[in-house]
């Protein structure tokens, strides 16, 4: 099946942002790369191939489905994958059989956990998660020497490989407080398991906000995700982080760019409407090229009229509606354009860019949110 769109990741960048995290954390926190959201949109098996081969062993996904999609690609020995979030009962065997790490937030699931490593004669590797303000999920501080002596009478099955929470919004300074509060209340999570002297968890709290933000998280392991793709979490720990170090270029490389080609030409004569409905009137003689690409591939129908593409290193306003597979640019102004020319949706042409977060000033979404989006069955192209 042919594509009418594709994407290229760079292989370059993506090197360049793991040496830049790995230089943040230095040698003894392990970076667990989280690619939950099919690695941001980047693609688990094209992301996960190359983060492997710049020696990442650790792989941080949110359910059973992402975890065997990682397990496919990289079926190696020396990789560790965790789920973060959902893991179906059923599920259970297939991730204890392929030691596979999970996060436990409930006894509901720790039980089973303890049953299926029972049937299956071999040990779950659970991580607890505690609950320290998110008020999401985990087992609140109070509980966990209880948990903590339930699972010392089962230890034949389980194994805590870790201890963790997640931090609520570590990426703005209007949210220090709650993650003071968090922080502490880990600490002294950690305290009281220490005492207890039962088990020797990986203790892990950051993601890519705190891992810059708040050094003191960074503990044994650090999930981090949106780093790796070359985005910071907000411009403000950008900022943070540029102020601290006292330079002035962004350090991280953006990965994807999305392209496609221009599909038809054609001139409109003045007077009309473009497209469904009358969202674009030509006040003049106007020269479009239709884009093969439209929501339905993840371009957000929020950039009719306001979106821009690249052809032939020129920028080019989208008019009229983004339809299910199609759209306009508006090409009245620009040099020769012909059916066939590269179209840059994402990305660079020339010494012109388009950003992921140039769409987030128009639309209103966050990198996070867009990467997403993007549809998991366009091709990944691996370029320098
Ligand atoms: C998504 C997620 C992360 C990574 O977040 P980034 O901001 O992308 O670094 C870390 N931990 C948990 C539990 C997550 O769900």
């Amino acid at each position: 099946m042919t594509h009418t769109s594709y994407l290229e990741l760079s292989e370059s960048a993506i090197k360049n942002n793991i040496d830049f995290i790995r230089g943040i954390i230095g040698n003894y926190t392990i970076f667990s790369s989280v690619v939950k959201g099919n690695a941001y949109g980047h693609g688990i098996k094209a992301y996960c191939m190359l983060a492997y081969k710049y020696g990442v062993r650790h792989f941080s996904v949110s359910d059973a489905n992402e975890a065997y999609e990682v397990k496919k690609t990289l079926p190696y020995e020396d990789v560790t994958i965790m789920i973060m979030g959902m893991i179906e009962n059923n599920q259970l065997p297939w991730a204890i059989e392929n030691e596979i790490d999970f996060f436990v937030f409930e006894e509901d699931r720790l039980q089973n956990a303890i049953e299926t490593a029972n049937k299956l004669k071999k040990k779950a590797r659970v991580h607890l998660e505690i609950e320290t303000g998110m008020n999401r999920t985990g087992f609140v501080p109070r509980e966990i020497t209880k948990i903590l002596k339930y699972v010392e009478k089962h230890k034949e099955f389980i194994n805590i490989h870790g201890i963790c929470s997640h931090l609520a919004g570590a990426e703005s300074i209007s949210n220090y407080k709650r993650i003071t509060d968090q922080k502490k209340k880990f600490k002294n999570v950690k305290k009281r398991v220490k005492e207890l002297n039962l088990v020797s968890p990986t203790y892990h709290l950051a993601s890519s906000a705190a891992t810059i933000r708040y050094p003191t998280t960074r503990l044994d392991l650090v999930r981090v995700g949106i780093l790796q793709f070359g985005f910071f979490p907000t411009n403000e720990i950008l900022v943070h982080y540029l102020t601290k170090e006292k330079i002035v270029e962004n350090p991280l490389k953006r990965i994807i760019s999305w392209k496609t080609q221009v599909m038809d030409v054609k001139t409109i004569k003045a007077g009309q409407f473009i497209g469904y409905g009358t969202s674009y009137f030509t006040n003049q003689e106007t020269k479009i090229a239709i884009i093969p690409v439209g929501y339905s591939s993840g371009y957000s129908r929020s950039l009719s009229n306001k979106g821009k593409v690249l052809i032939r290193g020129q920028r080019h306003k989208i008019i009229g509606t983004i339809n299910m597979n199609m759209m306009a640019v508006d090409i009245t102004h620009a040099n020769t354009i012909e059916k066939g020319d590269e179209v840059v949706l994402i990305g660079s042409q020339g010494d012109v860019e388009i950003t992921v977060s140039s769409f987030n000033d128009s639309i209103q979404i966050i990198n996070y949110e867009l990467l997403t989006r993007l549809p998991g069955n366009l091709p990944r192209i691996i370029t320098k």
